[in-house]
């Protein structure tokens, strides 16, 4: 494609949102063409980037968007809905990193996939995908050590346990042939019993700024394997999600990875 890609974002106004304005800034691949916010939100209907003489001002829904390319969305699972309204009814690709998704949601998005191209990201950062391979493989490695998955997230965080930790248990339990709804236990309190064989543990820590940590603890006897990844920066979401808009554009309909784009890319 040789004119820049005509980029919506929904949730713009967000902590994800605004690392991607940031981004669009000085990037010429990108022509932001509308920016979504929640109805009610004090950015809606202010200007986008103060210093443009641009004039793109903040939207509360999809009624005036102009035609499109793609949408990011780092929103809630209802703006999502209303997102997945609008690219499937105009064909827009759409690349979304929203968690907390219910099963309804799900359906929709697997419907949507049929029709448009959808990538979907609990994580876009890379060292996540790296270390999502390299959980996959000690799970397979160490088959009877207990495993669990311990994430901590800034105060304002909405869904536990987040969805990287979830898509981590995941992988864990694809590796050992169980699926995680069988082996998941997300909460402990007062009289649980003794550990279940083969269970995968979450435990959830929130506060103040942290961007996300996760940390995949393999624990035997006498020694115990910890992976962790550490973001500090929420901009490493932003470019992988950047990087997976590009690449989405053009592609055919269908349910894509972040593992697609870095296999590709
Ligand atoms: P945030 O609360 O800072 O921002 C949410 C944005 O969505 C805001 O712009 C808000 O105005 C908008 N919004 C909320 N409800 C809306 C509605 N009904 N209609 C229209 N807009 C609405 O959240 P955040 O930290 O930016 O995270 C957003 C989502 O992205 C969360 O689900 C979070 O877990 C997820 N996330 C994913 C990744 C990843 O790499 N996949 C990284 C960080 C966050």
């Amino acid at each position: 494609m040789t004119r820049p890609v005509r980029l919506a974002i929904n949730g713009a106004s967000g902590r994800m949102g605004k690392a991607i304005l940031d981004l669009l800034e000085t990037d010429a691949r990108f022509e932001l063409a509308h920016a979504v916010v929640a109805p009610g939100s004090k950015q809606d209907g202010e200007p986008v980037f103060a210093h443009s003489s641009k004039g793109m001002r903040y939207a509360h829904d999809w009624n005036d968007a102009p035609a499109l390319d793609v949408v990011i969305d780092f929103s809630s699972p209802m703006a999502l809905h209303a997102a997945l309204d609008h690219c499937t009814s105009r064909g827009v690709a759409l690349v979304s990193g929203t968690t907390g998704i219910d099963a309804v949601l799900e359906v929709r998005m697997a419907e949507a996939g049929k029709n448009i191209a959808l990538l979907r990201a609990a994580n876009f950062s890379i060292g996540v995908a790296v270390l999502t391979r390299l959980l996959r493989e000690a799970a397979a490695a160490l088959p009877n050590w207990d495993i669990e998955i311990v994430e901590a997230h800034h105060g304002r965080k909405q869904d536990a346990p987040s969805g990287t930790a979830l898509a981590l248990g995941h992988a864990a339990a694809q590796s050992r042939r169980a699926t995680l709804d069988a082996m998941a236990v997300y909460s402990r309190e007062g009289q649980t019993g003794a550990r279940v064989d083969g269970s995968i543990g979450f435990a959830v820590v929130r506060g103040g700024d942290i961007v996300g940590e996760h940390t995949a603890m393999l624990i035997g006897q006498g020694e115990r394997l910890e992976l962790a990844h550490r973001a500090t920066d929420r901009s490493i979401f932003a470019r992988g999600a950047l990087q997976a808009a590009q690449w989405l554009v053009g592609r055919a309909a269908g349910q894509w990875q972040l593992e697609d784009v870095i296999a590709t890319s």
